[in-house]
Order: C-alpha cells, then sequence, then structure tokens
C-alpha cells in the first residue's frame, strides 16, 4: 500500500508510531505506577480517594486505588489488569506487578535508546522469566499447616487496618482456611475458600469478628410451629419453588361458568400435593427451596414434621449441597433418595433481633465468618481483607510451598539472573541483566517508603546476600519493623509462591506485549493524544 492510500484509509484515525508510541506508552505505564508507588510494604501510605458524589475512602490498596481512578489511556489500563488478574487469582501482590511492570519497561526503554531492537529485549525478557520461574522452585521452602501459614497471611493483610485486626483476621482466616482443609486421593490437600460463608451482623467492635463451625444463613423456619432444633438428619435442596405455578406469558381467561374457577384452583392444589407427597416419601428432615412454599404446602410439611427453609440464595444453596453432600434437585418430583444430604445438627438463633438458622454438614466442614462492625464501610472492608486472607491460606496449605518477603526474593532472583546472564554472548544477555535490575524496584520502594536511602539498602542486601551461604543468603531482606537486614523466615515475613510466581508472569508479559506495540491507532476525531498520563513530554 502506498503512503497515499494508507492515509486515506486512515482518515479520521490518529496515529502515533516509532519511538515515539513507545516513549508514550512507557510514559502512561511509569505514571500509574507512580501513583501507587507509596502503598507498597508496611510502611506504605495511605490514600484518599474521593468519588464524584463526594463519598471518601481511605486505602493503603495499590489494586483499590487503580480501579477507583478514572483511567483511560489504554497501556495504564492493560497495568490495571494485571493488577485486577493478581488479585482475583492470588489475592495480594498488586502493587508489586504494576510497580515491576513498569520497572521493566523503564529498563527496556533505555536499552531502545541505546540501538538495542524491542524484540530483542523481549526476547531476552521471556528468556529471563524461564530461568525466573525455575529459581523460584528452587528458591522455595516446604510449608505445613501449622508452620508458616500464619506468617504467610499475616504477612498478605500487613498494611491493612490496624495491627490488631490484621493479627485477629489472620488467624480466623488460617483456622478457617485449616476447618476446610480436605485431602485427596494423591495426598494432596485442596481447601476450597469457597466453603466458608461470610455474614455480617451489625454491631459490637470489629475485633468481636468470630468463626463459627457450620454454615449460618439469616433464614428462620417457613412456620413458627416447625422444629427448628434437630440433631443429626437429612436434607433435601430444591432448586426452585413449591409454588402455584404461574403462566410464563401474560395471558387472558375467559371463564364461563364460576364453577371453573374452583376447578382451576384444586388443580393448583392437587398439584402441590403431589410434589409433598413426593417429599414425604423421601422422608427428608429439612427442605430447602430457592423460591417460594405456597401456604398449603407449609402446613403439608408441618403435618409431616417436616422443617422448610424457603428463598434461599443459589450460593448458599450450593454451600448447603457441598457441606451435606448433597444433590441439588430441580423439582421435587425428580428427587431421589440419593440427593438427600446428611447434616450432624441444624438449630436457630436469635441475633440482634434476626432469627439465624445454623446447619453443620456432615462431610467437608463448611464455615461462617460473622462479621462484627460499626457501620457498613468497615463491614465491607473487614469482608475484603478476610477474603485476601482466606485466599492466600487456602493457597498456601494447598501449594505447600512458601518465599521468604520483605525483597528477599526478588534480590535473589537478581543476583542469580545477573550471573546467569554471562551464559549468553548475544545482545539478550543485556535485556537480561535490565530484567534482573527491574526487579531490585521492590526492595529499593520498600526502602524509600520506610524513609531508608534505597541505594545504601540495595548495595547492602546485596552485599549481605552474596557474602552469606547461598540457602541462608536467599532469605536475607529488608525488615520494614526493625529496619535491618535479616532472614525474612525467622521474621515472619513470608508469602505464597503463587503470588510471586504470578506477579513475574504478568508483569512480564505486559511488558512484552506493550514493547512489541510500534504503532497506535486511535479511532477518534481528536488529534490529541489521550488526555493524562504521558502525552505531553518531549522524547528525550
Ligand atoms: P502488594 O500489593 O504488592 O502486596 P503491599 O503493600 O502489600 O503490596 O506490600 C507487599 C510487600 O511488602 C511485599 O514485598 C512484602 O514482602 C513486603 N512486606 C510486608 N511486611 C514487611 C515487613 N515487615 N518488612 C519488610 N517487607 C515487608
Ligand atoms: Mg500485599
Amino acid at each position: 500500500m502506498s503512503g497515499g492510500d494508507e492515509a486515506q484509509l486512515l482518515n479520521g484515525t490518529s496515529r502515533i508510531k516509532g519511538k515515539e508510541a513507545l516513549y508514550r506508552n512507557i510514559g502512561a505505564a511509569n505514571a500509574l505506577a507512580g501513583a501507587i508507588r507509596t502503598t507498597l510494604g508496611p510502611k506504605g501510605l495511605d490514600k484518599m480517594l474521593v468519588s464524584e458524589n463526594g463519598s471518601v475512602k481511605i486505602t493503603n490498596d495499590g489494586v483499590t486505588v487503580l480501579k477507583n481512578a478514572k483511567i483511560e489511556h489504554p497501556i495504564a489500563k492493560m497495568l490495571i489488569d494485571i493488577a485486577t488478574n493478581q488479585e482475583n487469582t492470588v489475592h495480594d501482590g498488586t502493587t508489586s506487578s504494576v510497580l515491576l511492570a513498569s520497572e521493566l519497561l523503564q529498563n527496556a526503554w533505555e536499552l531502545y535508546v541505546k540501538g538495542i531492537h524491542p524484540s530483542i529485549i523481549a526476547n531476552g525478557y521471556s528468556l529471563a522469566y524461564e530461568k525466573s520461574t525455575e529459581l523460584i522452585e528452587s528458591l522455595a521452602i516446604n510449608s505445613t499447616k501449622d508452620q508458616f501459614l500464619e506468617a504467610v497471611t499475616k504477612t498478605a493483610l500487613s498494611g491493612k487496618g490496624g495491627l490488631l485486626l490484621q493479627e485477629k483476621l489472620a488467624i480466623l482466616a488460617c483456622d478457617a482456611a485449616k476447618g476446610i482443609t480436605t485431602h485427596t486421593e494423591e495426598g494432596g490437600e485442596i481447601a476450597n475458600p469457597n466453603n466458608i460463608k461470610i455474614i455480617s451482623k451489625k454491631g459490637g467492635i470489629v475485633t468481636d469478628t468470630y468463626l463459627v463451625e457450620g454454615l449460618v444463613l439469616a433464614k428462620q423456619a417457613c412456620s413458627p410451629d416447625m422444629e427448628r432444633n434437630h440433631k443429626k438428619g437429612t436434607i433435601l435442596i430444591i432448586d426452585g419453588g413449591i409454588e402455584k405455578r404461574k403462566p410464563t406469558i401474560t395471558t387472558k381467561i375467559t371463564l364461563s361458568d364460576p364453577s371453573m374457577i374452583t376447578a382451576f384452583r384444586e388443580k393448583e392444589l392437587e398439584l402441590i400435593s403431589l410434589q409433598i407427597e413426593k417429599i414425604v416419601a423421601l422422608n427428608p428432615t429439612i427442605v430447602v427451596c430457592r423460591d417460594g412454599i405456597d401456604d398449603s404446602a407449609i402446613r403439608l410439611l408441618e403435618q409431616n414434621e417436616i422443617t422448610a427453609y424457603r428463598r434461599v440464595e443459589r450460593d448458599d444453596l450450593e454451600l448447603l449441597a457441598r457441606t451435606c453432600s448433597a444433590s441439588i434437585v430441580a423439582s421435587p418430583t425428580t428427587a431421589n433418595k440419593e440427593d438427600l444430604g446428611a447434616f450432624q445438627y441444624s438449630n436457630e438463633e436469635n441475633w440482634s433481633g434476626i432469627k439465624h438458622w445454623i446447619l453443620k454438614g456432615t462431610k467437608q466442614n463448611g464455615m461462617t465468618l460473622v462479621m462484627r462492625g460499626s457501620n457498613d464501610v468497615l463491614l465491607q472492608e473487614i469482608e475484603n481483607s478476610f477474603s485476601d486472607a482466606l485466599g492466600v491460606a487456602c493457597q498456601t496449605i494447598e501449594k505447600g510451598k512458601v518465599l521468604p518477603g520483605g525483597g528477599a526474593t526478588q534480590m535473589a532472583l537478581s543476583r542469580n539472573l545477573k550471573t546467569w546472564s554471562h551464559e549468553f554472548e548475544r545482545r539478550e544477555s543485556l535485556a537480561i541483566l535490565a530484567y534482573a535490575d527491574a526487579l531490585e524496584i521492590i526492595p529499593r520502594t520498600l526502602a524509600t517508603n520506610a524513609g531508608l536511602d534505597p541505594i545504601d539498602q540495595i548495595l547492602a542486601l546485596n552485599a549481605a546476600q552474596a557474602s552469606a551461604k547461598p540457602d541462608i543468603g536467599n532469605k536475607l531482606g529488608l525488615n520494614i519493623n526493625t529496619f535491618m537486614i535479616c532472614d525474612m523466615v525467622e521474621s515472619g515475613i513470608i508469602e505464597s509462591i503463587q503470588n510471586h510466581q504470578q506477579s513475574l508472569a504478568g508483569s512480564t508479559a505486559a511488558a512484552i506485549s506493550i514493547l512489541r506495540i510500534d504503532d497506535v491507532l486511535w479511532a477518534k476525531n481528536d488529534p490529541t493524544f489521550p488526555e493524562g498520563i504521558g502525552g505531553e513530554d518531549e522524547i528525550e
């Protein structure tokens, strides 16, 4: 295509190419990282977020800042995606991932201006990443439920809320994760955080939050005359209701004879009775429905001494099914004996005037976190922190491997990569060195945010790791509480291996894909680069 044809085809499209495209994209990534840099680590500062309607939120969490900012730039959005993905998959390490991606790009820019082609830098980064994943496995330390689990969970919570709350939530998350752990046939362990239900009970103080064995739902039996306390029994779970059928389309029926109305109603009652007969034949202690239960059906269930709960949400039905080993059925008419589940006990308690149903299953121990707090905003914050801590605890149990925190792992990776880069004679070795240097952004930022000199700290940490035996040296990091370089495992500053694996994978992939862009086409009539980050500076 000739230049003229191309220009005609792209009429109305703004465009930046080559060096300028790369420069501006890296500028955007750097600006985004700059927005959250100061939140990293336990001494990271908080950000105050003020929404359009004036509501205020104070947070120390990188991903929360990014999600709340109205960011339009596509490159910045890519980095927000890696943070969101990090949050969703490993529940921690969001700020670190964005900082690392930005640093990888910054170092790539320095190589680019020296004349190294972006595809060579991208290749070097891929090689360094592959090597890092191998190195991470060799740096990892085996952990068990009783060793390191609490430390990993506490480290993940560091900086989130006060120390007392962190301590409390870490212990609860570990207890909950241990409580729902089951063994696989191959000898491994599975802990599914979805088996924990979280409910809030407004009032009290945050540290009154507690864990209940079994599931707690803010529900009560359909009729006051139904038995509420059962020791052992069976449960039928229905993904529907026991109700009169409502027409699915709007219809108009003209009745010529008043007796037809009675016949209509009788037929409906007959259908409900048939469903109840089917249930009674299965003889469950409790019936639970996602939808409603008709008054006539409630009476019949009551007569047959079956306790019924209605309008239970689908997620809760699934929790009940898992904890009682029941199968959820579409309707009572299709239910079999094998679909019934079993429970150890079921009762109701009155909490602050609201009836709660508490059920303990038999197979897998479902558990409920009862959050206490004086207002909704606080309760939401506790729920978010607890969910992250629980996710981290469950993953640590399943994987059984951890890594030293406080920048120790990044420093060890960096040092090993630098040595390994000597094996390459080609230009890729420079990119491997740039990758190794980028990893130092984590200990460097931890030091800066704690008010320490980053250059002195990096030099001291490097020297300390290099002069010790590798198995000790690789655990040396920067303890921000004591301002000392020491063994991170002994100091209890430990992280899950998945956190590091995902962080490296996400930031490397983002950096490489940004490096490969050499032409940006904006489907806009406005010829200016989108407002905000990285748009106006001159290329150096
Ligand atoms: P992220 O969103 O990346 O998880 P955080 O603000 O939670 O960011 O900070 C995590 C970093 O802080 C990790 O590198 C972790 O090892 C480190 N860290 C946590 N507690 C300490 C501590 N007491 N001393 C030094 N580093 C710490
Ligand atoms: Mg964290």
